[in-house]
């Protein structure tokens, strides 16, 4: 089924409708080929946007991301990488902590986040940048400052945010523009069925006021709308993952179980998968420039690929079935 394609918000940049990201997979769950025969997968598909972060395995999912590119070759004007700064790397317990590296959008850390980022991928600039969450300790007009000294640079494309407030993307949307700096053109949010607050009300005002982008993630809440939680925590799955553990409250939650498993019966009449379902609503909100896809195997993804044919099968009447299964659940 052909891959659609959407503008990044106002900007020219078109991002395929479904992406792949790379967190918790990429080096904890897959190697090196792995890697390399997903993103393959994906860009046969027509996904032109592979989402990375500085954070994502301490910087081994960028690492093998750039081993992956250097070893498929693909032209470097068709496809879109990206990468997120707050956290830092962690550099290992013995050492003090980073006083001005670590949870932070300050000027200091970004210059040299960025760099990092790139040597890491093997790029010589990147297509998006984020910052990964705010700071309410630098001041807006710093970071905006800093990002877009980063673009004028050379070391990427366009700048977004991730998990800002609508007020924080507004105020950095006005500094650049009084200053006629590179202005946040994208945001990052949480988006899925259960997940709906900040895209559908928050930000509402920002998509025609600022011409506000997304490239959404966790579309599955981990795995739970695919329905493998409705027993439990199936071994091997995402919810299994020691250091994950914090995500069980959500992924074992009776009620959401319990709305996953009403749609079953709209999957079934729709010939389709749970996670297709779930992510074909995700799609449907044209708000959403691209949906950021979340995969530990191969079939995952081909699967999850297959949403788009359901994209064009969620008719009004079934999406307001979903609506009615659902959105009690939802914040
Ligand atoms: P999802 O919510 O779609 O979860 C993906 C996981 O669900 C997979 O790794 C797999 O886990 C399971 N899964 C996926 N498809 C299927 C299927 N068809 N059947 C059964 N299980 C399935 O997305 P992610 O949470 O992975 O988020 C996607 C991307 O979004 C990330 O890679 C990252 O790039 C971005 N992101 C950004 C954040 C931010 O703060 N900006 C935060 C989080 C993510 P398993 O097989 O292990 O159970």
């Amino acid at each position: 089924y052909p891959m659609t394609y959407r503008r990044l918000g106002r900007s020219g940049l078109q991002v395929s409708l479904f992406s792949l990201g790379s967190w918790v997979t990429f080096h904890n769950q897959m190697d090196i080929s792995g890697v390399r025969q997903m993103m393959a997968v994906a860009r046969d598909a027509g996904v032109n946007f592979f989402d990375n972060a500085e954070v994502y395995a301490n910087g081994e999912s960028e690492i093998l991301m750039g081993q992956a590119l250097k070893q498929l070759g693909w032209k470097r004007l068709d496809y879109i990488i990206s990468s997120k700064f707050f956290w830092g790397l962690d550099r290992g317990g013995a050492e003090q902590p980073h006083i001005n590296g670590q949870n932070t959008l300050n000027r200091k850390y970004l210059m040299q986040a960025v760099d990092g980022s790139l040597q890491r991928l093997g790029l010589e600039h990147l297509d998006l940048i984020f910052c990964h969450r705010a700071d309410p300790h630098t001041p807006i007009e710093e970071t905006v400052w800093a990002m877009h000294d980063i673009i004028e640079r050379g070391k990427a494309l366009y700048w977004g945010t991730s998990e800002w407030s609508a007020d924080e993307i507004r105020a950095a949307w006005e500094i650049a523009d009084r200053h006629h700096l590179h202005k946040p053109v994208m945001e990052q949010p949480q988006y899925h069925l259960f997940h709906r607050r900040k895209v559908e009300q928050e930000y509402a005002r920002l998509y025609a006021d600022i011409g506000l982008g997304l490239t959404t993630w966790s579309p599955l809440a981990s795995g739970l709308l695919t329905g493998k939680y409705r027993r439990g925590v199936p071994e091997g799955s995402r919810g299994a993952m020691g250091h994950l553990s914090f995500l069980h409250g959500e992924l074992l939650d009776k009620r959401k179980n319990a709305a996953v498993d009403a749609l079953e019966e709209i999957a079934r009449s729709m010939r389709c998968t749970m996670a297709q379902l779930a992510l074909a609503w995700v799609a449907s909100n044209p708000k959403v420039s691209t949906v950021i896809l979340g995969a530990s195997r191969l079939a995952q993804l081909q699967e999850n690929l297959g949403a788009l044919e359901v994209l064009a099968k969620l008719t009004p009447e079934r999406l307001g079935r979903i609506e009615e299964l659902t959105a009690e659940y939802a914040d």
